[in-house]
């Protein structure tokens, strides 16, 4: 049984009790201690920069030529906080409420709690840093609602809201490597995960530009690598985003949780063809005042402009009274789907439903809804061709985000000793679904507020730089590594990384995406086992180790995916419940929303690697209710 290291007391004081009770590192023993935080993003950087003030040393790595480029950067609408300016009802009771009815009561309470408690920090700190939050007419912040909750908590910057907080940020990260205390490593690749009794002591990087193997060791290692959600092929997220950090930690012992929970955003620019290599959101926030709808008649090819008001279906508004527009995201991208399925949807695949802002316009003025959303609006004309001013957007579902990730337990430490894990990559808070807003919370929290306490206690029994990088672990890592990248291009096939990927991210889409069943599960098993033979028998990978060759990059992380692919689909067969992102045909209410099961599933699934092409043993953490009545999400 897994043991959640949750805090014994009340709910409310469990954070409390916990750092008051944690063992701390003497401050003038912190400079003895180096740590491996791999990531840049809003987890990775807020990390680093935390840890590299506090007195540690901190070696820091990140994919892109510049940590200010990590993900993070794309994120759109805002960052959540119960500060409660608007006076509409919010509290950090409320918060964690929506949280975890939100996540359909598949996360840990007490971790989602202090997720609420320390969002006001957030906050705080951001502004300090100079962070440009939106400001109403008597100079608070102010805030906007995202899909799922009945209050505006949304603090936002435009729809910049990521790259402004990693300014942030890097600003703070910047001062820590000037002053010595954090060394920069951009254009890395984590290809291992150095383990030494047990513990976790260190990483072998890929130098991106030289293709040299290099070493790192340190006193613990943390991960705040990200997403998985490229798994899907087209997703919002950034090409390079992949799991291949968080599996090379799966296959040396970390347990990886609930894969299957992934979320598809409602509101993304709908695929147009075959050779796309990525999709863009469209930021969630346009559904405060954008209006969803589809003709109410099948196959209306008629421009929207021409379609009376009387023959749309505003079917959000009409399914869901109370929330509407505004409901989370997976009901959003179901409804949508079903629509389209219904043969109702518009654009031309078909694969697309209309949100149309002349409401909005009408009611405050052009101006005001350009200054809420006006890159958002330059951005999808660039794209489409439109003018969302004039006539409504088209969007459709795609993958997003993943609330799956490696398992940790309420101090962010995964099943090995020493590994810690933040941010997206990380299983987190999110349960079954996350709601807007909140991946910046809890990236930010991770980083800034929660992994500088807890990485104290597991530092202050170990011994400063017991491992040095001439121990055979090393070794044995990089001679792996080296096989793996040398294999890969001896392979001298016919297919592209690319076209293997594409047709892995259309099974993912088809039978592990918006809805599952159980023989469509059990189909994409085989067609992924079958992908990942032609993979290592056809896949043609040009070029040298010795370069900057993204080709052999994108071969790593793809012969990760082509693993990692399964686990999401035997995950997904397992957990024979709805629940959240996760909906299984075969267990729906009567009303077609998901039915989740309590009395058989409500538990973490957590698997252990257990070897190439052998099945993953199943770990169960239950989860105990005791502040909440699991109640049926109803948004009606
Ligand atoms: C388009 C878009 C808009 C979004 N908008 C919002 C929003 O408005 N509000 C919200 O709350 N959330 C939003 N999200 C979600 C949110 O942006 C992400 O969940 C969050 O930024 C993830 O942060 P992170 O630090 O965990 O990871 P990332 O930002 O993905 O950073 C990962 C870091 O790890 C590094 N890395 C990865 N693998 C390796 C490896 N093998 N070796 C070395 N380094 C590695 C990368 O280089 C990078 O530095 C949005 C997401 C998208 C895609």
């Amino acid at each position: 049984m897994l043991d959640s290291k949750v805090p014994s007391g009340p709910l409310t004081q469990k954070w409390d009790a916990y750092r008051a009770g944690a063992k701390l590192v003497n401050p003038a023993n912190k400079r003895k201690y180096t740590l491996i935080v791999v990531g840049t993003g809003l987890a990775g950087g807020s990390a680093a920069a935390t840890l590299g003030e506090l007195g540690y040393n901190v070696l820091n790595f990140c994919i892109q030529d510049s940590p200010r480029r990590a993900h993070s950067i794309a994120a759109q609408g805002g960052i959540n906080a119960a500060k409660n300016y608007p006076n509409d009802g919010d509290s950090i009771w409320r918060l964690f409420y929506d949280t975890i009815k939100g996540g359909d009561f598949r996360a840990r309470e007490a971790n989602v709690y202090r997720l609420a408690q320390v969002s006001n920090n957030i906050i705080d700190q951001c502004v300090a840093q100079g962070v440009p939050f939106a400001r109403d007419y008597g100079g608070l912040l102010a805030n906007r609602s995202f899909g799922g909750a009945q209050v505006s908590r949304t603090f936002y910057a435009r729809g910049q809201t990521g790259q402004q907080l990693l300014l942030g940020a890097y600003s703070s990260l910047s001062r820590q490597i000037a002053m010595g205390k954090v060394k920069m490593f951009a254009r890395r690749e984590m290809v291992d995960l150095v383990v030494v009794n047990g513990h976790a002591k260190g990483v072998v990087m890929r130098n991106l530009v030289t293709g040299e193997m290099e070493r790192y060791a340190a006193d613990a290692v943390i991960l705040a690598t990200g997403g998985y959600g490229n798994v899907f092929y087209l997703s919002t997220n950034a090409t390079s985003s992949n799991v291949a950090a968080a599996f090379k930690a799966y296959k040396k012992g970390a347990l990886f949780a609930n894969p299957c929970f992934t979320q598809i955003h409602p509101t993304c620019i709908p695929h147009t063809g075959d050779y796309q290599a990525k999709l863009t959101l469209m930021s969630e926030s346009l559904r405060n005042d954008g209006r969803v709808w589809v003709p109410k008649n099948k196959n209306d090819s008629r421009p929207p402009n021409q379609i009376p008001e009387a023959e749309r279906d505003y079917y959000l508004e009409t399914k869901y009274p109370s929330f509407g527009n505004l409901v989370p995201r997976d009901v959003a991208s179901r409804n949508a789907k079903e629509q389209c399925d219904a043969g109702k949807g518009v654009g031309p695949t078909g694969f697309a439903v209309y949100l149309d802002f002349s409401d909005a316009i009408k009611r405050d003025g052009r101006d005001v809804i350009q200054k809420k959303y006006g890159n958002l609006f330059d951005m999808y004309r660039n794209i489409v061709d439109e003018n969302p001013y004039e006539t409504p957007m088209m969007i459709y579902p795609a993958s997003h985000y993943t609330m799956g990730g490696l398992w940790v337990d309420y101090e962010l430490q995964s099943t090995i000793p020493g590994l810690f894990v933040l941010g997206e990559a990380n299983f987190s808070d999110h349960g079954a679904n996350r709601l807007g807003a909140s991946a910046l919370m809890q990236g930010l929290a991770d980083g800034y507020f929660v992994i500088p306490y807890t990485i104290g206690p597991y530092l202050a029994g170990a011994t400063p730089g017991a491992v040095k990088t001439d121990h055979a672990a090393f070794a044995q890592a990089e001679s792996a590594a080296t096989d793996l990248y040398r294999k890969l291009l001896a392979v001298g096939g016919k297919r592209t990384v690319d076209q293997i990927h594409r047709e892995m991210g259309a099974v993912m889409v088809d039978e592990v995406g918006m809805a599952r069943n159980a023989a469509g599960l059990k189909k994409a098993v085989g067609q992924i086992q079958q992908l990942r033979e032609e993979f290592w028998q056809n896949v043609c990978v040009p070029g040298s180790a010795k370069d900057y060759n993204l080709s052999l990059q994108k071969a790593g992380r793809l012969a990760d995916y082509l693993e990692f692919a399964e686990l999401m689909a035997t995950d997904a067969l397992t957990r024979e419940e709805s629940c959240g992102c996760h909906l299984r045909e075969e267990s729906q209410t009567d009303e077609g929303e998901a039915k989740r099961d309590d009395d058989n599933y409500c538990h973490v699934s957590a698997w252990e690697y257990t070897g190439y092409g052998n099945s993953p043993k199943f770990h169960k953490e239950p989860l105990d209710f005791e502040n909440v009545e699991l109640t049926q999400r109803s948004y009606k």
